[in-house]
C-alpha cells in the first residue's frame, strides 16, 4: 500500500489591508500551523523574500507583495529574538526603488534591514537540477537559517502563474534571469528551470498575500482582484496548489506545481493537502481570470509531438500600442534578443527575432504591450477554459 504524504496548509479569510485585520489574520493563520514561535528558532537569521517586481510600482496595482501585509509579518517576527533581512533583487531608474512601493518606509519604521540583493553580490552554488548545474545566489539568502517566502497571488502570461515557487527566481542576479529567458524559451522548460532554482533555496515557511491578487495579464499588466485570503504552509508547493484551486484551476495543470510535485519538492495534488482554517469552497473565486489556460493539461494528456504544436499555437505574440507607449525604454533594455527596439522615435518589435518570452510585457507599466493570440490558440484557450470551469464545479 502506498502511503501518500500530506501537506498542511492554513487558510484564513480577510477583507482588506487594514493593519489590525492583517495582524489578527496572520496570528490565526500561523496558529493553525502551531504558532510562529514554534516555527522559527530564537536568534535565527531570517531572510524575508518579497515579490518586488521591477521596475517598482505602487502597492495598489497588486504587482508587489503588499507592504502592509509584509509589515504585519514583520511585526510578528519582531516579537521573536531573530535577525531580519527583507529583500529582493530589483532594478530601478530611481535611486531607491523601494521608496516607490512603500517598502523603504515600512522597514525604516520597524528598524528592519531592507536589501536590494544586487548590493550584497551573488555566490556560485551547485544546483542538482534537471536543467541547471550551478547558479548564483545572494549570500544573505544562502546564509539565512530561515527563509520566509512572501509571494503575491498573481497570474503570469508566460509561466501561467506566479506564486511561491516562482518567487524564488528573484534570489539570482538580474543578468542571469535575463539569460535564462533567452535559453529556456518554452514555458514548460522555463518552469522546470524555476523549479531548479526553488530546489536550491526551498523556503522554510511561505505566507501568500492573496488579499488583493492579480488576474488577467499578470504579472504586471493584469487587474487587481479581491480574493480575500492569506495562505500559509511549510510546503510552498502546497500554497501554490491551494491558490490555484481557490482561483478555479487544477493546480496539477500548472507546470511549476506539476514539476515540483513530481520531484518530491512539495505536494501539488489538492487531494493530498490538509487545509485548516477556512473551508476552501467558501473562499473560491470562480470568476477569476487566469492569463492563459492551464496548458499543462495537454502536457499530461497528449503525445509530445501533438503537445508541442498546441504549445506553439498558444504562444502570445506581443505588439506595442504606440498611443500608450511613453518611450520609457524598459522593454528595449530587458529584451533578451534585442527584438524590442527604439527606431525612428518609437519602440517596435522585430517579429523575426522575438522568442515570445514576454519580458517586454512584464516590465511595461503603461499597458503598452498588447498580447495577441493565434486564431487556433484562441479557440483552444476558450474550450480549455470552459472545460476547467466545468471540472472545478464538480471537484
Ligand atoms: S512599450 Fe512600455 S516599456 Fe516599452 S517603451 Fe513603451 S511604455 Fe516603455
Ligand atoms: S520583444 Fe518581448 S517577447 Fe519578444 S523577445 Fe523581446 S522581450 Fe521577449
Amino acid at each position: 500500500m502506498t502511503i501518500v504524504k500530506k501537506a498542511s496548509v492554513s487558510l484564513v479569510k480577510i477583507t482588506d489591508y487594514d493593519s489590525e485585520k492583517i495582524h489578527n489574520a496572520l496570528e490565526t493563520c500561523l496558529l493553525n500551523l502551531g504558532g510562529i514561535e514554534k516555527l522559527i528558532q530564537p536568534r535565527s537569521n531570517v531572510f524575508v523574500k518579497i515579490n518586488h517586481l521591477s521596475p517598482p510600482s505602487l502597492p495598489e496595482k497588486a504587482i508587489v507583495t503588499h507592504p502592509l501585509f509584509t509589515r504585519g509579518v514583520l511585526c510578528l517576527l519582531k516579537q521573536l529574538d531573530v535577525n531580519i533581512t527583507v529583500g529582493d533583487d530589483i532594478y530601478s531608474k530611481e535611486e531607491d526603488g523601494f521608496l516607490i512601493s512603500g517598502y523603504r518606509q515600512i522597514c525604516d519604521e520597524l528598524g528592519v534591514r531592507l536589501l536590494n540583493l544586487k548590493e550584497a553580490g551573488f555566490q556560485e552554488v551547485r544546483c542538482k537540477g534537471e536543467l541547471l548545474e550551478k547558479i548564483f545566489i545572494s549570500p544573505p539568502v544562502l546564509e539565512a537559517d530561515f527563509i520566509l517566502n512572501l509571494p503575491k497571488l498573481k497570474t503570469h502570461s508566460f509561466a501561467i502563474f506566479t506564486g511561491a515557487i516562482k518567487n524564488m527566481f528573484g534570489v539570482i542576479p538580474h543578468g542571469l534571469r535575463h539569460r535564462y529567458h533567452r535559453e529556456f524559451i518554452k514555458n514548460d522548460v522555463f518552469s522546470q528551470m524555476l523549479v531548479d532554482i526553488f530546489s536550491c533555496v526551498p523556503p522554510h515557511l511561505t505566507i501568500m498575500d492573496g488579499i488583493v491578487a492579480m488576474e488577467g495579464e499578470g504579472p504586471s499588466a493584469g487587474n487587481p482582484k479581491k480574493v480575500g485570503v492569506i495562505i500559509a504552509s511549510k510546503d510552498a508547493v502546497a500554497v501554490d496548489a491551494v491558490a490555484l484551486k481557490i482561483t478555479g484551476s487544477n493546480p496539477m495543470n500548472i507546470y511549476t506545481i506539476q514539476n515540483a510535485h513530481e520531484r518530491g519538492l512539495g505536494i501539488g495534488r489538492i487531494e493530498d493537502i490538509e487545509i485548516t482554517g477556512e473551508n476552501i469552497h467558501d473562499v473560491e473565486v470562480r470568476d477569476f481570470k487566469h492569463s492563459t489556460i492551464a496548458i499543462g493539461l495537454f502536457k499530461r494528456k497528449l503525445p509530445s509531438f501533438l503537445y508541442a504544436s498546441i504549445q506553439n499555437q498558444l504562444t502570445f505574440i506581443p505588439e506595442i500600442i504606440t498611443e500608450n507607449c511613453t518611450v520609457c525604454l524598459e522593454c528595449v533594455n530587458i529584451c533578451p534578443l534585442d527584438a524590442a527596439r527604439f527606431k525612428e522615435d518609437s519602440v517596435r518589435i522585430e517579429k523575426s527575432l522575438c522568442i515570445h518570452c514576454l519580458c517586454c510585457h512584464e516590465v511595461c507599466r503603461y499597458q503598452a504591450v498588447k498580447l495577441n493570440q493565434r486564431p487556433l490558440g484562441k479557440m483552444i484557450r476558450r474550450v480549455s477554459s470552459l472545460y476547467e470551469k466545468i471540472v472545478s464545479l464538480f471537484t
